[in-house]
């Protein structure tokens, strides 16, 4: 059987009883769940109970790439990891660049879906369509970097072809990441903590081949298009304003620029490793508008290292950022204890220390493992007005084009590409036909849009 832009194959892993089920799929399910975050969703709605627990046996973990993702060209380095979240209650759908997403299309299967609980620590390796367990006590307790470096050297992987989590997901912090490679971060919806509560401590892939696209040659031809264009407008932008040219924005707001981090075949390199000039800690991955809105802080500096610190312990650093701006202002209004193991809480000197108790819930890092909301229910009273207030606040993120935001969420294509010009409904509509050979329609962008949402509105309307 060959299929063109999937393997036609969705494996399901059984933590509990160590036991792995391969399942075909139709071209129908395909067409219709065509997308990393519709395959996860389906599966979660189709597969969980009404009132699952996020941390109980019967949630799942789905990571996906769907059919255009981990191809080589513009937008297309992504996966999404699904889960009912532990933050929002609500499905996640997390997406993640990087150069995993390229593994995971080369896996041999489209979608990877864990359920139950390993009885002791277990990573799992799949090497050319094989999947294997293996023990990962050895790991457990290493942060999310040091456990790929662990993994990479005992088993001669490259650390990109692992995602693994950090201390904040195996001891459940409700905005704990799950980080791929070098930092990339599948951040949103606590998914990190969904696999620490599966005793889940890393996913390894070694890689097999993608599958064909139906027409690589014009696959090839449309990335290349797609590049040059983006790069002449970044270049007639850099000399308009002196401002379009991403490398110059950060040098301009950032003290230390080390090098990008690019994804694979995309011209954008909208993701950066930068570090401070004071920073202890390893230089991070820092996508470009959130750059610049920690630029904004006085002490931007600090909170670079905080990026970093999050990385490690994998963390979402935004939710992060945010609970600690957020407990910040009840320390202010004397909701909880200003003092944290000899810091004063809002000192920008507490910030480092915060992530460790949050990454470790000692002290005050467990109530705030809760995330703002968590936490200000917890509090109770004016921490309530607080949390709206640090909530609306949010931070910067790349603008997003209205007429192809429906496609690229969907479709698990990279949100941050959508800021192009050249991201129009013709690009995903001319990638996907090279990709897969179906003729695309209006009509199946709006399917495609309309079923996220309803898998979304469905699993909330289920769960109340
Ligand atoms: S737009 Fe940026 S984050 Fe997205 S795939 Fe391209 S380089 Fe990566």
């Amino acid at each position: 059987m060959h299929n063109f832009g999937y393997h036609g194959q969705v494996l399901h892993v059984d933590l509990t009883n160590r036991a792995f089920r391969a399942a075909s799929m139709t071209d129908k399910w395909y067409r219709a769940y065509a997308g990393g975050a519709l395959m996860g969703g389906y599966f979660l709605l189709r597969d969980t109970k009404r009132g699952v627990d996020a941390f109980s046996e019967e949630n799942l973990l789905v990571f996906a790439s769907g059919v255009a993702a981990g191809y080589d060209a513009p937008a297309l380095s992504q996966f999404s990891v699904a889960a009912r979240s532990p933050i929002s209650g609500g499905m996640a759908m997390a997406q993640c660049e990087g150069e995993f997403g390229r593994y995971l299309k080369a896996s041999g299967y489209d979608a990877v879906v864990f359920r139950g609980k390993a009885k002791t620590p277990l990573a799992l390796i799949i090497e050319d369509g094989v999947p294997r367990f293996i023990e990962a006590g050895w790991v457990w307790g290493n942060s999310a970097l040091e456990s790929a470096n662990l993994f990479s050297r005992a088993y001669g992987l490259r650390r990109e072809a692992i995602v693994s989590i950090g201390q904040a997901g195996e001891n459940r912090v409700r905005f704990a990441s799950i980080v791929a490679g070098a930092g990339n971060q599948s951040m949103q919806e606590g998914v990190g903590a969904v696999m620490g509560s599966k005793n889940l401590k890393s996913f390894m892939l070694r890689s097999g081949a993608r599958p064909k696209a139906y027409a690589p040659e014009k696959l090839i031809g449309i990335g290349a298009a797609f590049s040059g264009a983006s790069l002449e407008r970044m270049l007639v932008a850099s000399k308009d304003t002196g401002a379009g040219d991403s490398r110059s924005i950060m040098e301009r707001i950032l003290d230390q620029y080390r090098s990008e981090n690019p994804c694979p075949s995309c011209p954008f390199g909208c993701v950066h490793h930068i570090g401070s000039k004071d920073a202890p800690l390893a230089a991070t991955s820092v996508n470009r508008w959130r750059a610049k809105s920690l630029a904004r802080d006085p002490n931007p500096g600090i909170w670079l290292q905080a990026n970093s610190l999050c990385n490690s312990y994998g963390l979402d650093p935004v939710q992060a950022r945010l609970t600690l701006l957020f407990a910040f202002e009840c320390a202010e209004a004397g909701l909880i204890d200003s003092d944290v193991e000899g810091f004063t809480m809002g000192d920008y000197a507490s910030v480092l220390p915060l992530l460790t108790l949050i990454a470790e819930r000692r002290g005050i890092g467990d109530l705030l493992s809760l995330g703002v909301w968590g936490a200000a229910e917890r509090i109770g009273g004016e921490a309530v007005s607080i949390a709206e207030r640090i909530m609306e606040r949010g931070e910067s993120h790349a603008p997003v084009r209205e007429d192809t935001a429906f496609a690229l969420d969907a479709l698990s294509l990279c949100p941050y590409a959508s800021h192009s010009r050249e991201l129009g409904p013709e690009f995903v509509r001319e990638i996907l036909y090279a990709i897969t050979g179906w003729d695309i329609t209006a009509d199946d962008f709006n399917r495609w849009r309309m079923r996220r949402e309803r898998l979304k509105a469905l699993f909330a309307l289920r769960e109340g």
